[in-house]
């Protein structure tokens, strides 16, 4: 872990000059006023909001007992002045400097956000700030046990292993994890797929993470030890794959609820643009992974996820979630059809995913969905994903 983090070292410095002007008086940036950081920071209990950091920000001064230290950070969602990340020129300088554009971060994710600000729009930094707020709340109300499998986040590398993790460093595409508990799988089965990585097939090398929403294929994957004990996972990570415009999918056959060919007035009705889009990732989700004999990595694992976790609606919304990202980044064999590509490549960023009920209508249950597509365009809505119950 020490050595990791002299990997941000350079950044941190920056970073640092980069606060320091902000203090100035007489600039033309529209900061919070201290007040109104401390109460950001309090309404996430001092806590990184970067979902799957979770990180301290506070605590006492090592050699002056009257002083505290703090290593937060109250970023912009949309910066304080021109040319800075997420910058909107339409507001107001009360609007940018109002609490409610501030999110709190450590130092580290403070900056990843504002260097990599194409990768977190305002949108993505609203959604955390949101769920950073929420997970505070929980913690005046859970049992503490039961709160830090909560604030964990998951990962699921290739198909047979999901992990409880906390994020530990993030550098371009080298990411680490503090290991919590397997979901599915064991410690056994994770060394395993560790040590035999450069035999496993191509399919089964890739990660997928639910608080960042992203999936990528493995390059590298190794396990260390902690100066204080601690498994620490490493993984090397390829490319995200740029993202498709979903106006481009073009038109498909209409499916009713049932998930038969829609004839409206004697003709098969046909679907297009997001309707299409939607459509398609209903069809996805609902096909049963390995059932097409051609493409056995086609569908998705929402009927065993549903008859194995229905005892618990938020777990459950949280593996159909992964399922989302995984489907919409990891390249896979489409049957032949076309190239490698991930199946729901018109899809940018799934957000979050809420399962209100497990009722099924036509076997299929609803899920609340809220994504971006590929062109940016923003959406909530159902999806219905058809499960052959057990
Ligand atoms: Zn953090």
């Amino acid at each position: 872990m020490q050595g990791k983090q002299s990997l941000h070292e350079p950044n941190i410095k920056k970073l640092y000059l980069y606060w320091d002007c902000t203090d100035m008086s007489g600039s033309n940036r529209d900061d919070f006023t201290p007040n109104n950081k401390r109460i950001m920071a309090e309404r996430v209990s001092w806590k990184c909001s970067f979902p799957g950091c979770g990180r301290n920000t506070v605590g006492p001064h090592s050699d002056d007992p009257t002083k505290r230290i703090n290593n937060g950070i109250a970023a912009h969602i949309h910066a304080a002045a021109s040319g800075g990340p997420r910058y909107n020129p339409q507001m107001t300088p009360e609007e940018r400097k109002h609490i409610s554009n501030g999110i709190w971060m450590c130092r580290d994710h403070g900056n990843l956000i504002d260097t990599d600000y194409t990768v977190y729009s305002a949108s993505t930094l609203l959604d955390w700030k949101a769920q950073a707020e929420k997970r505070a709340a929980d913690s005046l109300k859970l049992p503490t046990e039961e709160f830090v499998n909560r604030d964990a986040t998951l990962i699921q590398l290739g198909s047979g292993l999901i992990y409880f993790v906390h994020w530990n460093s993030i550098h371009a595409q080298n990411w680490s994890f503090e290991l919590v508990a397997p979901l599915v799988g064991s410690q056994e089965l994770l060394n395993n797929y560790v040590l035999e990585f450069d035999s496993l097939i191509e399919p089964e090398a890739y990660v997928v993470i639910e608080s960042q929403g992203d999936a990528r294929r493995i390059l590298d994957i190794k396990i260390e030890i902690s100066s204080s004990g601690k498994f620490i996972l490493c993984i090397s990570v390829d490319n995200k794959p740029v993202a498709t415009n979903p106006y481009d999918l073009g038109a498909n056959m209409a499916l009713d609820n049932t998930g038969d060919i829609y004839i409206k007035n004697g003709t098969i009705a046909m679907v297009k643009g997001i309707d299409n889009a939607k459509q398609r990732i209903s069809t996805c989700m609902s096909t049963i992974k390995g059932e097409i004999s051609f493409a056995k990595e086609l569908g998705s694992l929402a009927t065993l996820y549903y008859n194995e976790y229905k005892h618990d609606l938020e777990l459950l919304s949280r593996l159909i979630l992964l399922e989302l990202v995984r489907l919409s980044l990891i390249p896979m064999d489409q049957g032949g059809i076309s190239d490698k590509r991930p199946s729901l490549h018109f899809v940018k960023r799934f957000t979050c995913v809420d399962i209100p009920s497990l009722e099924l209508t036509h076997s299929r249950f609803k899920a609340n969905i809220k994504l971006e597509w590929g062109n940016g365009d923003l959406w909530d809505g159902e999806i219905p994903i058809y499960v052959l119950k057990a």
